[in-house]
């Protein structure tokens, strides 16, 4: 079995992925608990970059230069669609499709919605596009739930307690955009989402997890 949680940042995805480890464990399941950007070793390079762009990699930032753009720090939203593919065909190839024919139950801290949502609804690319591109990536391997953590981006990012990275700085309208990407989606694909609200506490938006997870693995 396949799942993700999605969501935008700040959002309580990671406390309800150790909640699912944690309770899957308890079940005698073995649980690979994995997230994107970043759940290979070649992951952890891209996170990098798309996270804090080439100032990741001092050695490879130019320092001015006529023929540089001024804004070389900067990816474009082209690349970083890109980088995000090549992050979660890395992640497939190597964890994800070998763990699931395993047998393991594998849960995914973001997933395809997640670059469906921030990089087709927040960076306006079209979400053909970003479909293709994921499809080909994964060889079409999609999970069977996906949890959607929904609140508020506003004040879901009031919650964020490390330093912000680039796409955490993004403005509101961003946000904003990707998060009503992924309400659309989970209402496209009412069979494979279930939508939770997350203003509730972390007790309560787990019991429907919970409850929705047993039912997963009973069937
Ligand atoms: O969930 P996590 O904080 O690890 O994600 C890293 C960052 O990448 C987040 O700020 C998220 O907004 C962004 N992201 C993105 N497009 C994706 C996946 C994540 O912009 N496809
Ligand atoms: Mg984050």
């Amino acid at each position: 079995v396949f799942i993700s949680f999605e969501g935008v940042d700040g959002v309580g995805k990671t406390t309800q992925v150790n909640r699912l480890r944690a309770y899957a464990l308890a079940q005698g399941l073995e649980p690979l608990i994995t997230r994107e950007p970043g759940g290979t070793p070649v992951g952890l390079a891209i996170r990098e970059l798309v996270l804090h762009g080439i100032a990741a990699f001092p050695s490879f930032a130019v320092a001015g230069g006529s023929d540089v753009a001024d804004d070389h720090d900067d990816l474009s939203p082209r690349t970083e669609a890109l980088l995000y593919a090549a992050d979660r065909a890395q992640h497939v190839a190597q964890v994800i499709r070998p763990a699931l024919e395993r047998g393991h139950l594998v849960v995914s801290d973001r997933y395809v919605d997640s670059s469906l949502a921030y990089q087709a609804g927040g960076r306006e690319l079209t979400i053909e596009d970003i479909r293709g591109l994921s499809e080909w990536a994964t060889g079409g391997l999609m999970p069977q739930r996906t949890y959607l953590l929904d609140m508020d981006p506003e004040q879901s990012h009031a919650r964020l307690h490390h330093q912000l990275d680039r796409l955490e700085v993004a403005g509101d309208d961003f946000q904003e955009r990707t998060r009503q990407e992924f309400l659309r989606l989970a209402e496209a694909e009412a069979q494979r989402y279930m939508v939770l609200d997350a203003t509730q506490s972390p007790d309560e938006v787990w019991e429907l997890i919970q409850e929705d997870f047993d039912a997963l693995i009973a069937r």
